[in-house]
């Protein structure tokens, strides 16, 4: 048998037996190796009879006074007794009728199985039972648990993996031996066998620690490859004037935070370099990134290049253009701002067009629309993409390919990033973070919310009402969903607290179906506080800046990942007001820990690790990374297993390696390079 035959080769595997294997996507001997267990169960302690209690035990034992009858229509029972040396026990198995033939009595039996106590006597339901060897399938043995699917249970998958054993055995070194040897790692070979035919547990975790590193080290390499790469492109070089950031500096109305001076002064060396800047830029939400991004932007305008920033949303790529076009305008700078969005009207879309293409519109602020539409962007000097884990790779790339020269790109997120998830998945990138926050803003008093509560809660945003406050009530749903009773939905909520809690304020509606207008004009008679009150779906969740508004509740707080609640609560506690958010969970039973967490730390960093650990890396990015996501063993949470493997990948490059001779690695980067970021 060889790794690359298919399922059906295997002993024991017909035709509908692969059909459901390949259900799973598996069709050859080495897509089934490569099926790792989801969890294991303990089953290899052998437990004398006489030692039984309720739980589960394995056993080993002689089988006698086998007995096989229909109880009743539809119900078959097969009952026996094991014995060995110290005591007897009762086995019982419903509706398998084929057992009784199947046992005999001269012969030792492995069972394993969750023993009880059923009408006074002590009996085993249903264990796997098979005959003692050397390598039981099903019984007394560390048992992998395998992801089923419909007529395929995980016994099965173990019975067809036990035959496949002797051709794990096969399987090829992929790492280079001198990284196998320094980090003593067991060979790839071993490291499968062991995965799915574990003796001791601390094997299972060898495994793993193999198959994890290489996972970490092919990502690594991928990404020091484009850094690599990236290094060798030469970028226009963008020349610091002294004078000008000074002059920008002078206008603003509050000083620069020490985190903010530091990347800046980071990025203008960067611009001021041939190859062109690939920084990550990390900072909570309301630490200042934008004023950031626009004194990047400075020094590109400065010297006759265009500028295009990319953001998620239209709510903020508008946003973001009045910010920008105020601090600009101090330099008389800004009337070279312009915005380029999908839903603006032909004859404006027309007028950006030109004024792009004659390269008047320096600063072209934008949605996806700038990619998408027909525009070529000549003399782009520098791409400024904000939350960029909203951003596919592909669009990415669309985007570079508007430039004749390869620009400055300088990438924003508002996601703090795991130390060891930046490193892994954004390697390529240098990465700079803005920890401290602006002096005003205080921490936002976080508090769980019992839903039966809701009146006082009414009473504490209508306190801050009356104080000249506003506040933002978000919903997990636009409109109700019979699919979904339990969530609350933004419209109806709106129309009620319209006409009841609230029908002497002003109550307004946000959500993502509302028209490109109704939203520019309901954020803007927010911002005027011509609303009080804002309900509102997710799209409040990024960049949204209104500093009056310091009261938020988040219904159904359950339903979101940590760190897009940190996102929204950002939206409050932006100005110099002490703002507070209420998380209120979808039933009152006991808060789930992670709403826990949010009310106990404002950190978005923690936060954001403890979402890594909690629901992956995958959940947190969505699939705009999924393809490097992919992870089936390695945690991306282990900061030393990530250090490792990285650190192996910088020694592989060091040491001029030739990839070619590892065929098997240069595939699955390629594989990488194609879903990793920037290329
Ligand atoms: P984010 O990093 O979330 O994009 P913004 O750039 O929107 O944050 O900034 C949030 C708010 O803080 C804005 O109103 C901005 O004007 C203000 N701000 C930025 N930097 C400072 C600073 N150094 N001191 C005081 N306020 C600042
Ligand atoms: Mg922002």
């Amino acid at each position: 048998m060889n790794l690359e035959d298919p399922i059906d080769q295997i002993k024991g595997v017909g035709e509908a037996l692969s059909k459901k294997f390949h259900r799973l996507g598996l069709y050859t001997v080495n897509d089934l190796i490569s099926f790792y267990p989801r969890s294991y169960q303990d089953y290899s302690k052998i437990t004398p009879i006489k030692q039984l209690q309720t739980g589960q035990y394995s056993v080993r034992g002689k089988i006698s006074q086998v007995s096989s009858r229909y109880a009743r229509r539809g119900l078959h029972i097969t009952e026996a007794i094991v014995s060995d040396t110290t005591g007897s026990a009762r086995i019982i198995w419903f509706n398998q009728p084929y057992r009784a033939k199947s046992l005999a009595t001269n012969k030792t039996y492995l069972i394993s199985g969750q023993f009880e106590l059923r009408h006074q006597k002590f009996s085993m339901i249903n264990p796997a039972c098979e005959l003692e060897s050397d390598l039981p399938t099903n019984a007394a043995r560390i048992l992998p648990v395998y992801r089923q699917t419909k007529g395929l249970k995980s016994n099965q998958i173990r019975k067809i993996i036990r035959q496949v054993l002797p051709t794990i055995q096969k399987t090829e070194e992929t790492l280079p031996n001198w990284i196998v040897k320094q980090e003593k790692l067991v060979s790839r070979a071993k490291a499968l066998y062991l995965i799915h035919y574990p003796k001791r547990s601390d094997e299972i975790e060898k495994a793993k620690q193999r198959l994890g590193f290489e996972e970490v080290f092919e990502l690594s390499l991928a990404a020091l490859n484009l850094k690599q790469d990236n290094s060798q492109l030469s970028a226009q070089k963008i020349q610091f004037k002294e004078q000008l950031a000074k002059d920008f500096v002078g206008h603003l109305p509050f000083e620069l935070t020490n985190d903010q001076r530091k990347v800046i002064w980071t990025i203008y060396q960067d611009l001021t370099a041939s190859k062109p800047m690939n920084r990550l830029l990390e900072g909570d939400v309301g630490s200042g990134k934008t004023v950031v991004a626009t004194m990047a932007a400075l020094m590109v305008l400065n010297q006759g290049y265009q500028v295009a920033l990319m953001a998620p949303t239209e709510i903020l790529a508008k946003q973001h253009a009045d910010t920008i076009y105020n601090l600009l305008k101090p330099l008389g700078l800004h009337s070279k701002v312009g915005l380029l969005t999908g839903k603006m009207k032909a004859s404006s879309k027309k007028h950006s067009h030109r004024h792009i293409s004659s390269g008047d519109m320096q600063f072209i602020i934008g949605t996806h629309a700038l990619i998408q539409e027909k525009v070529a962007i000549k003399k782009l000097g520098l791409i400024i993409i904000d939350e960029q884990h909203r951003f596919g790779v592909s669009q990415r790339k669309q985007l570079l390919s508007k430039a004749d020269k390869m620009p400055h790109v300088l990438t924003m997120t508002a996601t703090p990033i795991p130390r060891s998830l930046s490193l892994t998945l954004f390697g390529e990138m240098d990465v700079s973070i803005i920890q401290q926050k602006p002096k005003h803003q205080q921490t936002i008093h976080t508090e769980i919310s019992s839903p039966n509560s809701r009146a006082s809660l009414y009473t504490k945003i209508k306190h801050q009402l009356s104080l000249g406050r506003q506040a933002f009530i978000v919903c997990p749903l636009v409109s109700d969903s019979d699919l979904q009773p339990d969530l609350q939905s933004a419209t109806t909520l709106q129309q009620k607290l319209q006409s009841t809690d609230f029908k002497d304020y002003r109550v307004g509606l946000m959500h993502g179906k509302l028209s490109p207008e109704d939203k520019t004009t309901v954020m803007k008679q927010f911002l005027e506080k011509k609303i009080d009150v804002l309900v509102s779906t997710t799209v409040v969740e990024v960049g949204v800046d209104v500093p009056n508004a310091n009261i938020m509740v988040i219904e159904n707080a359950d339903r979101f990942g940590l760190a897009q609640l940190h996102q929204l609560r950002g939206r409050v506690g932006r100005g110099q007001h002490q703002s507070y958010c209420y998380l209120v969970p979808t039933d009152s039973s006991t808060p789930s820990s992670r709403l826990r967490a949010v009310e106990s730390t404002n950190d978005g960093f923690e936060l954001s690790e403890l979402d890594l650990k909690i629901r992956g890396p995958g959940a947190i990015y969505g699939s705009a990374q999924h393809g490097a996501l992919d992870l089936s063993v390695a945690d991306l949470a282990d900061l030393k297993l990530v250090n490792q493997a990285r650190a192996c990948a910088q020694q592989f490059i060091d040491k001029q390696e030739n990839l070619l001779q590892y065929s098997h690695l240069s595939k699955r980067l390629e594989q990488l390079l194609k879903v990793t970021t920037l290329n």
